[in-house]
Parts: C-alpha cells; structure tokens; sequence
C-alpha cells in the first residue's frame, strides 16, 4: 500500500490519518508544535483547563458518520451534552433573548422581545432549513469541473433559495428589519470569519443548524476529542510525531517524493496531504515551479478572514444563572464589523462571545471557580495596522468593562487566573496566514464550493490537502467532511 505522510496534526489532519490507515495506507504525521489538535487546543495551568479554539460540536451527525467509517462508536467514546439554551444574546440596551432549541421556547423568547416575532421565526427556520437540504449536497463532494457546480439543477436551487443574496438583509426582510432579531438569526457567520453584512445568504443555514440539530459539549472539554482522535490514530498503527515542522514538499519529474522538515530529517511518500493552512502550504512549502495557479499575487488578492482575542479568565466565584454560551453585540454593530472586516482597526466596543463551559462542567475549574473565555473578533493581521504587544490590554479592559456592566460589577476582583490569545499568537502556533483564527481563507461565494481551493494539486501528482483551507471549508464538521473528501479521492486514485 502506497505511503502517506501528512503535514499537520489539526482536526483534518488527524481524521484523514484515520480514514486512510483505515483503509490500509501506512501513515505518518507531522506536527510542528509539542501539542496535537492546531487550532484545537488547550491551556492547563492553576487549576483551570481552558479550550482556545473551538467551543462547542455542531452537526454532531457529522462526527457521528465519521467514527462509523473507521469502526467506532462516538457515543461510546465521548459523552456529549446539548446545550440549553444554545446562547443567551445581550442586546447593547440591556435586552437579552435566550436561543432555546425548542422551537417552541425560541419563538416564545422571540415574541416576548418583538411582539408579532413568534410566526416569522418559524417562517425564517423553514427557510434556512431548505437552504441546509440543498447545500450539504455542495458541501460534501469533491469538486473537479465549473459543471459540477453550475448547472440547470443548481441553478435551479440557487434561485428557489437566493441563497446568492446578502444574509442580514434577507434576515432582515424576515423580520420587518427588526435590528435585535436579524443580529440574532445572522451573527453565526462571523464562526467563518465572515462579517453578515456581506455573508452570502447560503449560510443562514449554519443557525439552522445549531437550532435544529443542536450544540453539543464533550464533557471533559473540547480537546477531549482530539486526545479521543489521536488515541485512536496510535492505536491503530498511525505514526504520530509532535515537533516536527516541515520545511519543504520535495517534488521530483512532477510527483511528490516526501517531505524535508526543518531539522534537514527526510521522511519519503507516495502521498503527502497537507493539513497546514492552504495559502500558506503553497506560498512556504512548495517551490514555486509547482504551484500552479497559486501564484503569489493570486494568494495575496485572495480574500483572508478575520481573526480574534481571546480573554480566558478564572474567577473566584459561581455564576450560576449564566448559560453555557452568550453572545454580546456592540451599540454600533455595523461600525464593530466596519473596523474588524475593512479599516482593520480595534474596535471601540467590541462584540464577543462569552463562554461559561463551568456552567456544564465543572472540572474546567477548582471547586467554587468559575472559567469565562471572551471571544472578540477582531481584523486579521493583513496590513499590521494594529501592534498587539500594546492593543491586548486595551481591548481587556474594554472587555472587562461590558462584563461588568452585564454580568458582575465586581468581576475584576474576582479575577484569580487570566491568559490572553492573540492574532499574533495564531499565526506563530498554527502557521495561520495573516493571523486568522476559524481558518484562513473567507467563506464568500468565490471561496466556497468548487472556487474554493480544490484537495488535490493538479500540478503535482501524490499531493493533495485537507482542512479548513479547501472545501467545503472552515468548522469541525467542515474539516471532518473535508477527510472524508480526500481519503475518498485518493481512494480512486490509488486503488
Ligand atoms: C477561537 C476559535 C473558536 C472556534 N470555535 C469553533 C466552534 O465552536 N465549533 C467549530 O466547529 N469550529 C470552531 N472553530 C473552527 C475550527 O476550530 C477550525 O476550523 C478547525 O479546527 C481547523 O482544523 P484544521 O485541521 O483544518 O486546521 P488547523 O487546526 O489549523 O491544523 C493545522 C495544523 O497544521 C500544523 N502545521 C502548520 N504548519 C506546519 C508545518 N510546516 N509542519 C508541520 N505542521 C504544521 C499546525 O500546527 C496545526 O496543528 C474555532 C476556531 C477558533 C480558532
């Protein structure tokens, strides 16, 4: 059976290991840092053990297919728990509207803040869950020809859904322009690092999907699941190998030969499968003979996405009315994505996503402790206009200040652990282009589907790429869905 190496131990990496040691590929792994999981990862310190990526598994269907392609049983791996409500949203003015997933409870919540709202929620929800039917046929394919994509009956879906149209105004039209209520059926997009302001219509159908199917937490914390991945890749023969950064994709006469890493080591390949992120892989790993279409100015004119900070703080005290997950808008929300999506300034007030896992967990802190990450997006580092040795303290505080006007006045002395997370520290830990946080490349409509990179080099043959820089994209389903694409792929071609 043919050799696989692949340069990345993130979610991707590691599912693709599985699903082609599965089918009896030798396969090694290369990771840069000491800690497996890429953006899915972990700080333990004090007592407190707090994910700094991904919070929460949505589509849990997805990861569910994925334990059965490789003989297993999630459920009987990891014990996950559905959130309720999904979030909890404050409003600027002070108002807050639970997202409870009882459809029932949701257009309660809705009618209470927008009288008038209850029937327009489940007019909107029958909406986006037509979108969701027909999308997932485009995202989990692989993609070859322009006609895979465009043809009469996608087409045909496109028009029936206009999905083409810009998602917080086709909120809006949903609910009378109503701001509280398209902020809290849009927000979602910004987890593809994409402002709603100018998100494609389609991805109302990621709300549909934390509503509908639901917001699950591995108990024992999100990087439960990549310790669960990579028990299982080492269990079944994947060779695992932490600090080891790759330097180059060695390419001879048009094929892949293997890969050199950054300590001169080379480890030889049939296949090299890269999981870093894409632009990236392109623009340091291969030489530029091989590139393709990838030129360095086509990488440069591609459309980045946006980044975060991320304020992890462990309290001395129990927040017991606090959901699990809330999400606070700024007064002037248009300006908040203004600065984050086109100045790529701070902004003034920030938005954030306020995690509690505490409130499902409580071996995430010490007994009587609370853990709160604060997750602000914020511009990517395209054009480093902001110098974040200086700006991290000046958005805590702006933080700190929204916390306690919404949830204690007395936060900051209850303050007994803090770490900070940067778009500078993405880019040194992950190898993230331009500091981007969810993943590197934005989700519009010329980076999605078949115009997103494709998962194989069609310059060189034996290479190929999994994760959230080709399709279908960014988000552990995405990434999931996209190992499955690629071990599909290679499959077929290397029978
Ligand atoms: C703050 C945050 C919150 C998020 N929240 C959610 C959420 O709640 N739910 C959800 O579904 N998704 C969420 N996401 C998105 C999700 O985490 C990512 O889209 C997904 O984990 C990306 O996985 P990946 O395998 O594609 O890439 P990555 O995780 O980026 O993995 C790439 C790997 O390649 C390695 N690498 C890079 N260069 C080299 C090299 N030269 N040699 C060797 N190794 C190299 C990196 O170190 C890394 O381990 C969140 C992400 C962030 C950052």
């Amino acid at each position: 059976m043919a050799k696989v190496v692949i340069i990345g131990a993130g979610l991707g990496g590691l599912a693709a290991s599985l699903r082609l040691r599965h089918a009896g590929f030798e396969v090694t792994v290369l990771e840069k840092q000491t800690r497996f999981g890429g953006r899915c990862n972990l700080i333990v310190e004090d007592g407190f053990r707090a994910d700094t990526g991904p919070t929460i598994l949505v589509m849990k269907g997805v990861l569910e297919e994925f334990y059965r392609s490789v003989g297993e049983d999630l459920h009987r791996r990891l014990e996950l728990v559905r959130l309720e409500p999904n979030y909890r949203l404050y409003f600027h003015d002070g108002s807050q509207l639970d997202l409870h997933n009882s459809m029932a409870e949701l257009a309660n919540a809705a009618e209470m803040l927008v009288p008038g709202a209850a029937p327009r929620v489940f007019r909107f929800l029958g909406d986006a869950a037509t979108k969701y039917e027909l999308a997932m046929e485009f995202v989990t394919r692989n993609y070859r020809y322009l006609t895979d994509l465009i043809n009469p009956k996608s087409i045909g879906r496109l028009l029936r859904t206009r999905a083409y149209q810009n998602l917080y105004a086709q909120v809006g039209r949903f609910f009378e322009n109503n701001d509280k209520l398209s902020k809290a059926f849009s927000f979602h997009s910004m987890f593809l690092g994409l402002s709603p302001l100018e998100s494609p219509a389609m991805y109302s159908l990621i709300t549909y999907a934390d509503l509908a199917l639901g917001m699950w937490y591995p108990q024992g914390g999100m990087y439960r699941l990549v310790e669960d991945l990579v028990q299982l890749a080492e269990d079944k023969g994947v060779i695992l190998r932490a600090n080891a950064p790759v330097a180059e994709i060695e390419i001879a006469r048009g094929h892949v030969t293997g890969v050199r890493l950054t300590s001169g080591e080379r480890v030889s390949a049939d296949i090299v499968i890269s999981n870093a992120d894409l632009p990236y892989t392109y623009r340091h790993l291969i030489a530029p003979a091989w590139r393709g279409a990838y030129s360095e100015r086509r990488l440069e004119r591609m459309r980045y996405a946006c980044s975060g900070y991320i304020l992890f703080l462990g309290v001395k005290k129990t927040y017991a009315e606090l959901p699990h997950q809330s999400i606070y808008f700024a007064g002037d929300y248009r300006a908040n994505l203004e600065a984050i999506f086109h100045t790529h300034t701070l902004p003034e007030e920030p938005s954030f996503h306020l995690n509690h896992p505490t409130a499902t967990d409580i071996t995430a802190a010490p007994p009587g402790h609370s853990l709160l990450y604060l997750l602000a997006p914020m511009p990517n580092l395209q054009g480093n206009r902001i110098d974040w040795s200086s700006a991290a303290s000046v958005v805590r505080n702006r933080l700190l200040d929204i916390l306690e006007r919404i949830l204690d006045p007395d936060i900051r002395q209850h303050i007994v652990w803090e770490r900070d997370y940067r778009p500078t520290d993405w880019l040194r830990d992950v190898n993230a282009v331009h500091g981007t946080a969810f993943g590197s490349l934005a989700h519009d409509f010329f980076q999605s589907a078949y115009f997103r990179p494709h998962n194989k080099s069609y310059e060189v043959a034996g290479l190929y790429f999994v994760g959230q820089g080709t399709y279908p994209g960014i988000g552990i389903p995405m990434v999931i869905i996209s190992a499955g694409l690629v071990a599909e792929r290679i499959l077929r071609e290397w029978p």
